[in-house]
């Protein structure tokens, strides 16, 4: 059986940040034990599914996962235990926000096999963090860092933000400097963006609207430092040996997150939780292929069945405590009445929406994709589909084509968005 990764969502924060739009809120110790409640049920639905698969990876975000009670967190690894199969070297990442674990919790988290730690930082500037509603000063981040370390991690990623208001390349440098002097492992260096409906975007509409003009903005970076940000971030983090693998995700030599890599390398994987999403194949669910039969019996040997759970939290709680997850599990169910499923969210992919994907995501990793690989997937080569876009984008400098590999250049890094949009259709 085709080993998956496992998602697990933790929608609880202690406050929200300014600039959020994840699926967050902040929930008192009752909701909180009920919601995990749920989610034990979830898992325990699925393990009746696919029960004893193999689990590569299993990654706890939110949210902030590290503000559950650390028990609450046991009783989710419990029943990760109970209903799937860990391999041996499988990476299990926690998300944690300084000042939200202590050292018996992560102590604790290391019990329960936990081997990677993702800290947000964001910034090591407090004027920073403190205009991005963030709970925590950079000496709050340090003592977490600490008691990290100090409970045995050997592998920490540390996230930091690129493309702040206000942010200049000293500030930027500085952050940088007093990041990588604690030697993460991992550093991922991801650019805000200014989503619609958080308080950031009522506060500086009048900036994108600028930016969006090619006008000079007030606060927000405009385009030419947004791109200087993130080459500083980029050239400043390679020089301090960390290896860029992925577009915003910078490593260690053997230190790249093994699970975000599944993620653009389309390994199917299962979401649990609100808002979770999954990718899993149409033939493991038992779902006749509505492709021709030639796509069918190609795309059946890959992951196309993408689903997202509810977002609400109320409503998922109490749909899991009226739920028996004894009750035989229905494959259908998956696909058209499964409650905690939105079912506004369930795409079967084509073929070419599948071979989209591949090239879409492969190609934000700075190794790209190998032209063997497309075609063992898809049965054809990956020219004479892509072909005229490739050639394209070649001739542009955009894309690199050597020795079977395609992947971005740097100059292609630099407009990823743009150069990618070119393989959707
Ligand atoms: S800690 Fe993360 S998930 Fe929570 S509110 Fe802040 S940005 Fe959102």
């Amino acid at each position: 059986m085709e080993p998956l990764e496992l998602y697990i969502h933790i929608p609880f924060c202690v406050k929200k940040c300014l600039y959020c739009d994840f699926n967050s809120h902040s929930g008192g110790p009752e909701e909180q034990a009920a919601y995990v409640d749920a989610l034990v049920r979830e898992m325990d639905w699925w393990g009746r599914l696919i029960g004893g698969r193999r689990l590569t990876s299993v990654f706890v975000g939110g949210g902030t996962p590290s503000w559950l009670d650390y028990p609450l967190m046991g009783q989710i690894f419990a029943a990760v235990r109970r209903n799937f199969s860990l391999t041996e070297d499988a990476e299990i990442s926690l998300e944690v926000n300084p000042g939200t674990a202590t050292g018996e919790a992560l102590t604790a988290y290391r019990r329960m096999g936990i081997n990677r730690i993702s800290i947000g930082l964001q910034s090591a500037n407090d004027e920073e963090l403190a205009l991005l509603g963030r709970i925590h000063t950079w000496n709050d981040f340090l003592r977490t860092f600490e008691n990290v370390r100090a409970a045995g991690f050997s592998n920490v990623n540390v996230d930091v933000m690129t493309g702040l208001p206000l942010q200049t390349e000293d500030r930027l440098k500085k952050t940088l400097q007093m990041v990588t002097m604690l030697r993460p492992e991992h550093i991922s260096a991801y650019s805000l963006i200014v989503e619609p409906g958080t308080p950031f975007y009522e506060k500086y509409a009048g900036d994108l609207a600028r930016r969006e003009r090619g006008e000079k903005t007030l606060e927000l970076p405009d385009d030419n430092l947004e791109y200087a940000l993130y080459d500083l971030a980029r050239t400043f983090l390679r020089g301090r040996g960390y290896g860029q693998y992925e577009i915003s995700n910078y490593a260690k030599e053997g230190c790249a997150c093994r699970h975000n890599l599944g993620y653009w390398e389309r390994k199917p994987y299962l979401g649990l939780g609100v808002g979770a999403a999954s990718l899993l194949y149409d033939s493991f669910m038992d779902i006749s292929p509505a492709a021709g039969k030639g796509a069918a019996q190609r795309i059946s040997a890959y992951p196309n069945l993408r689903f997202s759970n509810i977002r609400e939290t109320d409503r998922y709680i109490d749909l899991w405590r009226n739920y028996d997850p004894r009750q035989q599990a229905d494959l259908d169910e998956v696909l058209a009445d499964a409650p905690w499923i939105d079912s506004k969210t369930v795409q079967k992919l084509t073929c070419r929406e599948a071979m989209e994907e591949f090239l879409f995501l492969g190609l934000r990793k700075t190794a790209g994709i190998q032209e063997t690989d497309f075609f063992n997937v898809f049965g054809l080569p990956v020219g004479s589909v892509y072909g005229p876009v490739l050639e394209s984008q070649t001739k542009r400098g955009l894309v690199s084509r050597e020795g079977g590999r395609i992947a971005l250049t740097r100059k292609g890094t630099d407009i990823s968005n743009q150069v990618l949009a070119e393989y959707l259709r």
